[in-house]
């Protein structure tokens, strides 16, 4: 191994040479406080960034054994490393030089706190995997920059967020307690009956629809639980914790427009990730299994058993294994439940602003108006309930626009200037008092998708001559071999680097898995299985920095997006 002293010399040497020599780069360097791999080296000052690792020792980093001693409490600590690391390269960004010369980068993470290959941490040590930019100037190498860089703004970065003596002791530790509290909360959840929690005194309203960042301590309402819904659940560091617990069953969620509905929904989406200290949602806590159902008109289905919500399309198209390259928004909001429940979903969550409206209802005038014979939706009230009694699949529901449902729900709860209420029994005397007169519609089963099996043959990577071609555009986005799948509906992903590893995944699926024998479900477990065997290294072939952890269910999505997809039935 090279000392650190003499890579010091070697990039000096390396000075106003052509760009190609920063390759003599690649290996391994012994620093005072740690090793430096040099696994990939840019092509030129344009390219995407190189890749280093840091491994700093055990000895070195001195962190106190008890917060590494379990999987959560290593996640949580890997966590403040990677943004302490992060908000460090952000003050000493200094770009000289031609293209992305001088950058200094880890992946930024976003407000929820994930297991991510840019950062691990054991009681062996802490391994960082960090992008830099080789600096030059035109496409020259600018040799005294690179040693900076490279010999002492890297080793400062390493020394200050991985060396426990450089650390907010308090606010690590604080961390670790609150993701530990948040996953002891949300494992308590199915055996008291719940698929939601949201403590009281959280704060659910963000800055603004691009930043995750909770909404100003003064401008913020605070949560505070209806007196008939609050329950305790116990955490090992704050003790119990008490706020609104959402039962299994039919939950509707009322009130103005304005009034916080959807606000609420979409922390208890994200709730099925921990979050950092500070942010608002730390204790809100959902169901694993809880998915963001809505409506994407436009989509690709591919082989979907619709059928529990469309049935006889015009021109007898038939809805067990409806495909279509365009979606309705019915459709498309069908197929996406479809696929949820297939992909192991436990909860469903719709918002009405993101729903199908002919999806949701059929008010008793339309029944009178238009034929059940002459329309293939049935909507979903009708439905709702045989999900749960038959599946055990609870819904939450936002829904300011239709009374219809109180027919259906266990649990109103109305929202009144952001302060919810239990409104259940009040809503069920109006349904009682002004009857819908609706009739049910659809009947009275609900029978789950046929199992489709994937073939190999409908996916496919490559592009041109690369054997592999894959991009990502920040959350929403996979360019897939010569496809897009566009998972900008698919809103319980948080961060780009979950996208990068879903669609590694894709291809790993591909190569591992795909024998057209697997269903969709085998092999969703069987990646899920070897990423927690192997972790998500096992997804690509070169080390990379920008992996993050993803569940299942937005695996499922990315697949069922890919407009070349071909399944058949099991
Ligand atoms: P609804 O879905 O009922 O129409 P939203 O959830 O979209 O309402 O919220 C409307 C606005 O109120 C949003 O700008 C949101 O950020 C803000 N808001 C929501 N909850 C709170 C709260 N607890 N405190 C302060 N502002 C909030
Ligand atoms: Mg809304």
């Amino acid at each position: 191994m090279t000392a650190a002293d003499a890579l010091a010399r070697h990039l000096k040497t390396l000075d106003g040479q052509s760009y190609r020599a920063y390759q003599s780069l690649r290996g391994e360097y012994s620093f005072p406080g740690f090793q430096l791999h040099v696994d990939h080296v840019q092509g030129d000052p344009f390219a995407a960034l190189s890749q280093v690792r840091v491994w700093v020792d055990g000895a070195i980093a001195q962190f106190p054994a008890d917060l590494l001693t379990t999987a959560t409490r290593r996640m949580a600590v890997a966590d403040f490393v990677v943004r302490q690391f992060h908000h460090q390269a952000q003050q000493w960004r200094r770009s000289q030089g031609s293209g992305k010369s001088g950058l200094i980068e880890i992946a930024r993470p976003s407000q929820a706190v994930l297991v991510r290959s840019a950062c691990t941490v054991s009681a062996a040590g802490i391994e960082l995997r960090v992008a830099v930019g080789l600096p030059a100037f035109g496409r020259r190498i600018a040799g005294h920059q690179a040693a900076e860089l490279l010999c002492q703004q890297l080793p400062m970065l390493v020394e200050r967020s991985a060396e426990y003596k450089n650390l907010a002791a308090a606010a690590l530790r604080h961390q670790v307690e609150v993701v530990e509290d948040a996953e002891a909360m949300r494992s308590q959840l199915r055996e008291r009956g719940l698929v939601a929690f949201v403590a009281d005194g959280s704060v659910l309203p963000r800055r603004s629809g691009v930043d995750d960042r909770p909404l100003q301590e003064d401008a913020a309402v605070r949560f505070e639980s209806p007196e008939s819904l609050r329950v305790g659940l116990t955490c090992p560091n704050r003790g119990s914790v008490t706020g609104m617990g959402i039962p299994q069953g039919i939950t509707v969620i009322v009130g103005g427009g304005y009034h916080g509905k959807s606000t609420l929904l979409r922390a208890i989406e994200r709730g099925v990730y921990p979050h950092i200290p500070g942010d608002g949602r730390e204790a809100v806590v959902t169901d694993p299994a809880a998915v963001k159902v809505r409506a994407e008109d436009g989509r690709s289905v591919v082989g979907v058993d619709i059928s529990p919500f469309i049935n006889h399309l015009p021109q007898g198209k038939s809805t067990r294994h409806f495909s279509t390259p365009n979606a309705s928004g019915s459709t498309s909001q069908a197929a996406n439940i479809m696929e949820a429940l297939e992909a192991g979903a436990r909860v469903l969550l719709v918002d009405e602003d993101t729903s199908a409206t002919n999806f949701m209802i059929r008010d008793r005038r339309m029944q009178a108006l238009i034929a059940k014979t002459r329309e293939p939706i049935t909507p979903f009230i009708d439905k709702v309930r045989q999900l749960y009694e038959e599946h055990g699949v609870s819904t939450i529901l936002v829904m300011g626009g239709s009374g219809d449902y109180f027919d259906v729900a266990d649990t109103v709860i109305a929202l009144d200037s952001y302060r919810p209420e239990a409104v259940t029994e009040q809503a069920k005397a109006v349904a009682q008092r002004y009857n819908t007169e609706r009739l049910a519609e659809g009947g009275d089963r609900f029978d789950l998708l046929t199992p489709r099996r994937i073939l190999p043959q409908g996916i496919d990577p490559s592009r041109g001559r690369k054997a592999v071609n894959l991009k990502v555009r920040s959350t929403d986005e996979i360019r897939f071999g010569e496809e897009e799948i566009d998972l900008s509906a698919v809103e319980q992903i948080v961060e780009p680097g979950q996208i990068r590893a879903i669609a590694r995944a894709l291809v790993y699926l591909q190569t591992h898995y795909l024998d057209g024998q697997r269903s969709l479900p085998e092999v969703l477990d069987a990646v899920m299985d070897d990423l927690a065997q192997a972790g998500l290294d096992c997804l690509d072939d070169r080390l990379s920095g920008n992996l993050v952890q993803f569940r299942p269910l937005e695996l499922a999505a990315a697949l069922n997006r890919l407009r070349t997809l071909q399944v058949a039935p099991v």
